[in-house]
């Protein structure tokens, strides 16, 4: 059934408030008295509290669209068709009311007769010792046994250190051969996009103790969480999550700001994915009170803003474009679903304009101090060889970043100390996960947004680093 992105969110709530649960709003990206989180990623994430049993849930039965936000993706984007740092997720969570054989079937009832996916291309993975799954998906929903594929822990267990965990079953649709690695017997738990994991239902039945044993809870939880975008792109076919109704406006206003044709250049197609999918972080992160800072959920809004300008004049945008097309995301998520970013309006757009100016003048002073060491460093001296601790003071005290410094030495014939620069980098690196291990708290893992310091920091210093480095 093609729908589009709002249709399918509200299919989804409806169905399960037929199933009896309690619709509830998207929470805040910003975890409420919850120290272990830098932001949400998940829709359970804010409602952790209900499971634990620390807090009594409104009933029992609760569906939610959550707005969710995975740094830890941020070096996917734009490059696999499937994930972006900004997307909503699906879910209908049980506090100790039904468990799996319900999960299962409405997941399935769901996705065959509401959205009338076929059958025929739908997957489902399990737990390797989960025969209980197994047999429900196989034996009731009637799921032929090769397309169930049992995965081990790290792809279908979900625990923490202790607590609440289990295993979990994710259902896949196959987009067909063209969209994969090639390979003919390519199943999911590939890593490539043929096979798109849409569904992930998470079936919290144990209880781990500090010795690692897992005793069985008396009232089990379901958790499940399903990307939004995913469902639109394989309803609407199109290639990758970018591409479906609503944030294709954002691709198209790209194109209109840019003057870019979206699909004549690979690379610069890539650039126009990462704006399409920063911009949506950076307007609901804005929306829900965030300002750019030097630490903490600041810092990633700081990075995400000026990794958009910077893709942005990839296209050969020279003047500020962000806080225009942020208008796009407000006036279409902000229509129904979303209402707080109307509201939040002038804010939103006062930040990020003033952030993206803000950046645009470091580049500006970078370039001219940049300038300054090719006629004084260089030049005078006869080096071609910029060192790594001038590239990386300018990275880190001026905000230049290293790629800039690689592109503007390279069309003056120089080069770059990247060995020297990337020593320093590992350092820094160093010194920001011993801060963060001091304030790190037992809890849900944050895998996802802690990989942020590490992939802002890292990833334009992979970014053709071998070409570069054969240069010098
Ligand atoms: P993948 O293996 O494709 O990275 P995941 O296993 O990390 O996905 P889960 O943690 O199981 O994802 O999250 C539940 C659901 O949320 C997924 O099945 C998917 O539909 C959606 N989802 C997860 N990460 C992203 C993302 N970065 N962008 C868009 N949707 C996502
Ligand atoms: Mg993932
Ligand atoms: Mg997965
Ligand atoms: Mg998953």
């Amino acid at each position: 059934k093609n729908l589009k992105l709002h249709e399918i969110r509200s299919e989804y709530l409806k169905f399960f408030e037929s199933k009896e649960h309690l619709v509830l709003p998207s929470f805040s990206l910003i975890p409420k008295n919850d120290k272990s989180l830098l932001l949400i990623g998940a829709g359970m994430a804010p409602m952790k509290k209900y499971f634990t049993g620390e807090l009594t849930p409104p009933s029992r039965r609760v569906a939610t669209c959550q707005k969710c936000i995975r740094t830890g993706d941020i070096e996917n984007v734009g490059i696999t068709d499937r994930h972006a740092t900004f997307f909503e997720m699906l879910g209908n969570f049980s506090f100790g009311d039904y468990f799996k054989r319900e999960a299962i079937f409405w997941a399935w009832e769901f996705l065959t007769e509401n959205l009338e996916i076929s059958e025929k291309d739908l997957w489902a993975t399990v737990f390797f010792e989960d025969d209980e799954a197994y047999k429900i998906w196989n034996e009731e929903v009637g799921l032929p046994k090769e397309k169930i594929v049992r995965l081990g822990k790290e792809d279908n267990f979900w625990e923490l250190e202790v607590g609440p965990s289990g295993p979990c079953s994710e259902i896949f649709v196959d987009r067909g051969v063209e969209y994969g690695c090639g390979d003919e017997n390519c199943k999911p738990g590939c890593d490539c996009d043929r096979f798109i994991e849409v569904w992930n239902l998470v079936f919290t039945q144990f209880d781990k103790d500090e010795e690692g044993n897992y005793h069985p809870l008396k009232h089990p939880n379901i958790d499940t969480g399903m990307g939004l975008e995913r469902l639109a792109t394989v309803l609407q076919k199109t290639d990758n999550i970018f591409e479906i109704d609503a944030i294709k406006n954002i691709i198209d206003k790209i194109e209109s700001i840019s003057n870019y044709k979206y699909g004549s250049d690979k690379n610069k197609d890539i650039s126009v994915r990462v704006i399409t999918d920063h911009i949506r972080a950076i307007t609901f992160l804005i929306s829900d009170t965030v300002r750019p800072s030097n630490e903490g959920r600041g810092y990633v809004l700081r990075r995400l803003i000026r990794r958009a300008a910077r893709h942005g004049r990839i296209l050969g945008i020279k003047e500020s474009f962000l806080s225009e097309l942020s208008k796009v995301i407000i006036d279409y998520w902000g229509r129904d679903y979303y209402k707080e970013l109307n509201e939040n309006k002038d804010r939103i757009i006062s930040v990020i304009k003033a952030e993206e100016e803000k950046f645009l003048e470091t580049i500006e002073q970078g370039m001219a101090l940049l300038d300054n060491y090719m006629v004084k460093d260089l030049k005078g001296t006869n080096k071609d060889t910029l060192s790594g601790d001038i590239a990386f003071k300018l990275y880190d005290t001026y905000g230049f970043p290293i790629d800039l410094t690689i592109e503007i030495l390279a069309e003056n014939n120089f080069k770059v100390d990247l060995k020297g620069f990337n020593k320093n980098m590992e350092h820094q690196r160093e010194m920001a996960r011993k801060a963060r291990d001091d304030s790190d708290n037992i809890g849900w893992s944050n895998r996802d947004n802690d990989e942020i310091f590490e992939s802002f920091t890292s990833e334009f210093v992979g970014y053709d680093k071998e070409s570069v480095e054969a240069n010098i």
